[in-house]
């Protein structure tokens, strides 16, 4: 269902997206503390300002210092311009709505009222115009107290559903990654496991056939040459080791060409299968046959090395001897036997089973023959 590239892409997308939620969760997070910062920074400078105002009213009233009233207009300026700040740029909530504009406190109104009586006291410069801004700023004083904290508590409260859903990214992120591992990557890694080990016994299972193929011979199914070859020097190898010996015993269809003309080919290679399959069927399971090449066969017996060879060689000699092949009726075999020596090469001790196998054409064929 899914390869390596759907799952590498699906876990990135899934990632990325999650990602990209995040940046702007926290984009918008720096931007709202940022904006809250500014605007509780302006508020907080609103009810300074409201209280130092007339501070400054009453020195100039009591100096007629032209740098003080400069002061107090500067401060004034200020005041308006926060003022306009707040009420145009501000989306304002609920809670601060109600401050700015609901009666009783409406802060709006009551700070252009504010604003208006310092007008008129710069204007007029009197007594009574200083007392009215002086006492209207202590009503001023506890709502813009109300406005700070209302601002603050918006900003808390915008933080934390801002928190909320980083924690909201930080959980679907997880749940993601679990999800896909259950239902995506674990599948796909068992399957992909799975398959590999199908394709390891495969593999494991053609380089045996090979290797089989490799050391059998096609027509009769039993060890080729090749096989014998390895055989051979590998008991070669333990005789000398162990000082031990072992035999050969080398046998020969008699008169095969004949079979070969009279009967044809065909039948011939049935005559070289059947032969096989007495054989087989009459060799210990230690024993090691193989057809040496055309009409030869080769039996390497590691555990005799004296009479007991010339004995089996004699039973199987029986056995094909009584076997009657279907069509070509009677066939026999001639026998050549040898032990091994010491110092003997894989070609001395074939030699000298060759050389048994021909006295036995010699006396007559249908017969064992031994050179020890
Ligand atoms: P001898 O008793 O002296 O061994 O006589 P022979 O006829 O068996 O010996 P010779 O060496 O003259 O002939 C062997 C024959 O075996 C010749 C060859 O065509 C035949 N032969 C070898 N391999 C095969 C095979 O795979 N299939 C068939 N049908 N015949 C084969
Ligand atoms: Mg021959
Ligand atoms: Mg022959």
């Amino acid at each position: 269902m899914f390869n390596l590239k759907h799952i590498y892409f699906i876990v990135f997308a899934s990632l990325a997206g999650w990602a990209v939620f995040a940046y702007f969760t926290t984009t918008q997070i720096i931007k709202s503390q940022q904006k809250f910062a500014n605007i509780i920074n302006i508020t907080g400078k609103q009810r300074m300002l409201s209280q130092k105002i007339p501070l400054i009213a009453t020195r100039y009233y009591d100096s007629r210092d032209k740098d003080v009233k400069n002061h107090l207009i500067e401060l004034y300026e200020v005041m308006k311009l926060d003022h306009r700040h707040i009420i145009s740029m501000y989306t304002h909530s609920a809670a601060t709505n109600t401050i700015y504009y609901k009666k009783p406190k409406q802060l709006k109104a009551r700070v252009e009222h504010y604003l208006k009586l310092v007008e008129e006291f710069v204007k007029d410069e009197e007594l009574s115009s200083l007392y009215k801004l002086d006492s209207y700023s202590f009503t001023l004083l506890p709502i813009l107290n109300d406005a700070v904290n209302a601002f603050e508590n918006e900003s808390e409260l915008k933080t934390k559903h801002l928190l909320a859903r980083e924690l909201f990214i930080l959980v679907g992120t997880l749940l993601t990654l679990i999800l896909e591992s259950i239902f995506i990557v674990i599948p796909a890694i068992k399957r992909a496991s799975i398959h590999e080990e199908k394709l390891n016994s495969l593999v494991k299972e053609r380089t045996l056939e090979l290797e089989k193929i490799s050391v059998t011979d096609k027509l009769t199914n039993l060890y080729n040459r090749r096989k014998i070859d390895e055989t051979l020097a590998y008991e070669i190898e333990r005789a000398q080791r162990n000082n031990s010996s072992f035999s050969l015993i080398i046998l020969d269809i008699d008169k095969f060409k004949d079979v070969n003309d009279t009967y044809g080919h065909k039948a011939g290679d049935y005559v070289l299968q059947e032969i096989a399959t007495l054989l087989t069927l009459n060799v210990r399971k230690i024993d090691m046959l193989g057809r040496w090449g055309g009409e030869e066969f080769l039996i390497i017996d590691s555990e005799s090395h004296d009479e007991k060879v010339i004995v089996f060689a004699e039973k199987i000699r029986k056995v094909i001897d009584e076997h009657v092949f279907d069509k070509v009726g009677k066939i026999t075999c001639s026998f050549g036997v040898t032990h091994y020596r010491e110092g003997d090469t894989d070609s001395s001790i074939l030699m000298r089973a060759d050389k048994a196998l021909y006295a036995a054409k010699e006396s007559g064929r249908n017969c064992v023959k031994e050179i020890l």
